[in-house]
């Protein structure tokens, strides 16, 4: 039976970026002015044919590149969310910091924008080159400061690590180099090669397993020492700044998928947009739908919720699926337990710190 609730939550993908990263395998084209203009005729029918709640959470505009589009385009986009940002408590746009301007972050501040997720990745210029980034170090930190300059300090930072011919210590540099921004937020991504990238196709290949996994080990050891407390298995908050709009995905919460090569879950029903923009341009509507099953459902609320570090509480998890989790996985939690990578305490379910460097191994198990 389908049931469609209504989610509070809401992610818009901007399918444009300036150029093309080599690790990129993600829905996006190269910005033209034209195709832009097309684009966001077909994202204005979308967001008024759908009957999207107005008490919504959390917004977050994603990409692609969001600020890639000229400053009248970005207005015309931020104005067409206006009517959705009432309650809004984080509204969130990823940045790029090489085609900011004074007037998009002005923009950005006056629609309600106050969250930003900038790309840094390295401080390394050689390896930057290498990633087909067109920023260096010094245009994040100013870019960060300019978003200070307007009252905009919710500040995430996206990190990469085990990438091509990086070393620990260039890991360590960028760090030190994001440390010392003090923004709130940051996240670490080891790199993962695409078939469909430039990496996958001229047969770049990731740093061996041990030297990802010491790196990440750094990672871990080394943020909470500058007050980074980590609550996912890639993300690190400072003063409680943890992501509300990515939470929303862990805690296996609803949210609306907006535009080429957004996913969205409505009640039982997760759906892709066409990750083609011609596709998207021919049917702003069109969306491929999974209705999940109840097995479906609970095994992807743990697979979610285990990424955070407090794990998933079991009375919550009781209300929504009308059985124990105990019930749900029987014979699977004690196997687990007696490995030492699950355990209960009290009302949450959560890896313990050897579980959660194995975490695909404690999901398959369950599974
Ligand atoms: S990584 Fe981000 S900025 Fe680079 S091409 Fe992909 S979507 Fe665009």
């Amino acid at each position: 039976m389908i049931r469609r609730n209504k989610p509070q939550a809401l992610y818009l993908h901007v399918p444009f970026c300036a150029s093309v990263c080599s690790y990129c395998d993600f829905a996006r084209t190269v910005y033209t002015k034209d195709n832009t203009d097309a684009w966001l005729n077909a994202a204005e029918t979308e967001l008024h044919q759908k009957e999207i709640n107005p008490d919504l959470k959390t917004i977050y505009l994603g990409g692609g590149t969001p600020v890639c589009l000229s400053e009248e385009q970005l207005e015309r986009l931020l104005t067409l969310i206006d009517p959705y940002r009432s309650s809004v408590k984080e509204y969130t746009c990823e940045i790029n910091p090489e085609v900011m301007t004074e007037t998009k972050v002005r923009l950005l501040k006056d629609h309600g924008v106050n969250r930003v997720s900038i790309g840094f990745q390295t401080h390394d210029p050689a390896l930057l080159k290498k990633l087909g980034r067109r920023h260096t170090a010094e245009d994040v930190f100013e870019t960060v400061k300019l978003f200070r300059k307007y009252g905009i300090d919710n500040i995430s930072l996206d990190l990469m690590y085990s990438l091509p011919g990086q070393t620990m210590d260039s890991l360590q540099q960028s760090v030190e180099t994001a440390v010392r921004m003090d923004v709130t937020h940051l996240s670490l991504y080891s790199l993962t090669i695409e078939e469909n990238s430039v990496f996958g196709k001229t047969g770049v290949s990731n740093l061996d397993e041990e030297t990802e996994a010491d790196m990440y080990e750094w990672i871990c050891q080394t943020l909470p020492q500058y007050g980074y407390e980590q609550y996912e298995i890639s993300n690190f908050a400072k003063d409680g700044k943890q992501s509300m709009h990515n939470r929303v995905y862990w805690e296996y919460e609803d949210f609306y998928g907006i535009s080429c090569g957004a996913s969205g879950k409505e009640g039982n029903v997760r759906y892709d947009k066409p990750r083609r923009l011609k596709d998207y341009l021919n049917d702003p509507m069109q969306r491929e739908e999974t209705v999940l099953s109840k097995e479906d459902e609970r095994f992807e609320a743990v697979m979610m919720n285990l990424r955070l570090k407090e794990g998933m509480s079991r009375s919550r998890f009781e209300k929504r699926f009308g059985l124990s989790f105990e019930e749900a996985f029987r014979n699977k939690y004690e196997p687990l337990a007696a490995k030492g990578w699950l355990e209960i305490r009290d009302d949450l379910i959560r890896c313990t710190s050897e579980g959660y460097e194995v975490l695909n191994s404690v999901l398959s198990e369950l599974l």
